[in-house]
C-alpha cells in the first residue's frame, strides 16, 4: 500500500518530558519526527516541582550539574513535630528543571526531531489517512498528545481527558546554606487539604509549595508563615513561582484512535496519591514513541493496543486517593506520627516498598547509620 504524503511520519505536541523523549526515540529509529511546542522555549515558565524518584533518574542519564541528591524524607505532623525516613541506596534527584527539559529537546533535535516552538496546535483533523495540525499547517502519519494535563489534542481528537486534578503552587527562595538532606513534607488538612505541603533543597534554590485538591485554592502566604521560620527561610526572599495542575483520576479513556495517542498528564499516567507524573512521562514518553516506530516502519501493532497492555490503571492509588480526600483530621495526623503503621505506609509510599527504612538523628554521620527503624524529633 502506498504510504500518504505528509511532512512527518509523526507529530508530538508538547516538548515535556513525555513529549521530548518520545521525539528523541522515534528519531533514533528513523522517523521523521516534528516535536512542537506552545512556549518559546523546552524550559520557560516551569510548572513542576520537578523531583524525580529513584526510578526516573534511572531511566535516562540525566546531567550532574542539573540534579542534586537528596537522600530521605522528614514528614511533619500538623504541629510540626517531624520523624526522618531513609531507606539505603534509595534518593531523590532535586532538578534545575527548566534546564532539564531545555536538555531533553535538545536531545530530541540531536537524534533528528524538529523542534518547533511558539507553536501552540489550535485545531487539528484526520484526512486522507493524514494527521492536520492548525495553525502551524504541519502533516504527519501519526500524532502523539503529550500536551499535559489539559490536552487540546484529547479535545481535537475525542480522547479522554482529565476530570480530577490537585492544584499545585510554589515559590522559589535562595538556597539554604545549610540544608538537611531531606525532603521536607508537612502533613496538614486544613493547609492542603488532600494532599501536602513541602519544601525541597533544589538546585540552586529552595522550593517551597503546597498542593490540594480540586476547587480549592491553595494559600501559599499561609505555607510560606508556616514553613519558612521552620527551616530558617526568610518569607520575604521569595525570587520566583511556578505551579499548575496534577492530574489525579488516574488513565484517561480511551487514550488512543487510529491516528492519536496520549502520554504523559495528557494521558493521566500521574499517581493520584503522590501526584508524581515525570517518572511515567520518562517511561511511557519512551515507550510511546517505540511503538509508534514498530508500528509506521516495521508493521508492528497499533501504538494503543501496544500502550493499553502497558499503561497502569492505579486502580489501588485511586482508592488511596479517596480516602485522602476525606481530610483527616489534624489531630489524627499529630497522634498517628510516631505510629509503627503509619511509618511503614509512609515509607511504602516515599520508597516504593522496594527497601528496608533506616532510623537517624540529625547530627549523626552517615556511617553511623543505624539499621533498626525510624528517628522522630519529638
Ligand atoms: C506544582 C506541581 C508540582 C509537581 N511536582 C512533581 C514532582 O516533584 N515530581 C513528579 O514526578 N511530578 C510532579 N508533578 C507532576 C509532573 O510535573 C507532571 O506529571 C509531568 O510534568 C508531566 O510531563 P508531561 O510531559 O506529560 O507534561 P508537561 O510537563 O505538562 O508538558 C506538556 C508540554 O506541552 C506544551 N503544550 C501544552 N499545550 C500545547 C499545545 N496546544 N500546543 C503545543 N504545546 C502545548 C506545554 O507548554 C508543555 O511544555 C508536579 C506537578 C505540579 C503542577
Amino acid at each position: 500500500m502506498a504510504r500518504p504524503s505528509s511532512d512527518y511520519d509523526l507529530a508530538i505536541v508538547g516538548a515535556g518530558f513525555a513529549g521530548s523523549i518520545a521525539a528523541a526515540t522515534a528519531a533514533a529509529r528513523g522517523l521523521r519526527v516534528a516535536l512542537i511546542e506552545a512556549k518559546p522555549q523546552a524550559g520557560a515558565r516551569v510548572h513542576t516541582t520537578g523531583l524525580l524518584v529513584k526510578e526516573a533518574a534511572e531511566e535516562l542519564d540525566f546531567p550532574l550539574e542539573l540534579t542534586r541528591k537528596i537522600h530521605g524524607v522528614r514528614l511533619y505532623a500538623p504541629n510540626l513535630r517531624s520523624v526522618d525516613l531513609f531507606s539505603p541506596g534509595y534518593y531523590f534527584l532535586a532538578t534545575d528543571t527548566g534546564a532539564l527539559l531545555e536538555w531533553l529537546a535538545q536531545r530530541a533535535q540531536l537524534s533528528g526531531a524538529r523542534l518547533f516552538t511558539n507553536s501552540r496546535v489550535e485545531a487539528g483533523r484526520i484526512q486522507d489517512n493524514v494527521v492536520a495540525l492548525e495553525p502551524l499547517g504541519i502533516t504527519a502519519r501519526f500524532v502523539i498528545g503529550a500536551d499535559g494535563p489539559r490536552s487540546k489534542i484529547a479535545r481535537i481528537f475525542a480522547l479522554g481527558f482529565n476530570r480530577h486534578h490537585l492544584c499545585g503552587v510554589e515559590a522559589e527562595f535562595p538556597p539554604l546554606p545549610d540544608a538537611a538532606d531531606v525532603l521536607h513534607c508537612f502533613l496538614d488538612s486544613r493547609l492542603a487539604p488532600g494532599y501536602l505541603a513541602w519544601a525541597v533543597p533544589g538546585v540552586g534554590v529552595t522550593q517551597l509549595g503546597l498542593a490540594l485538591r480540586e476547587r480549592r485554592k491553595p494559600d501559599l502566604d499561609a505555607a510560606v508563615r508556616k514553613i519558612a521560620p521552620r527551616l530558617g527561610l526568610d518569607p520575604a526572599a521569595r525570587i520566583g513561582m511556578r505551579g499548575g495542575l496534577i492530574p489525579c483520576g488516574g488513565l484517561v479513556r480511551p487514550f488512543a484512535n487510529s491516528h492519536a495517542l496520549l502520554v504523559g498528564d495528557a494521558a493521566g499516567l500521574v499517581s493520584p496519591l503522590t501526584g508524581g507524573g515525570i517518572h511515567r512521562a520518562i517511561h511511557f514518553g519512551r515507550r510511546a514513541g517505540l511503538a509508534v516506530a514498530d508500528f509506521l516502519l516495521d508493521g508492528g501493532a497499533h501504538p494503543g493496543a501496544v500502550m493499553r497492555r502497558l499503561y497502569p490503571s492505579f486502580f489501588a492509588k485511586r482508592l488511596m486517593r479517596i480516602a485522602m480526600n476525606i481530610e483527616p483530621p489534624r489531630a489524627l495526623y499529630n497522634a498517628l506520627l510516631n505510629r509503627p503503621m503509619f511509618l511503614s505506609l509512609a515509607r511504602s509510599i516515599y520508597f516504593n516498598t522496594r527497601t528496608v527504612a533506616v532510623e537517624r538523628t540529625f547530627d549523626q554521620p552517615d556511617s553511623q547509620i543505624r539499621r533498626s527503624l525510624i528517628s522522630a524529633s519529638f
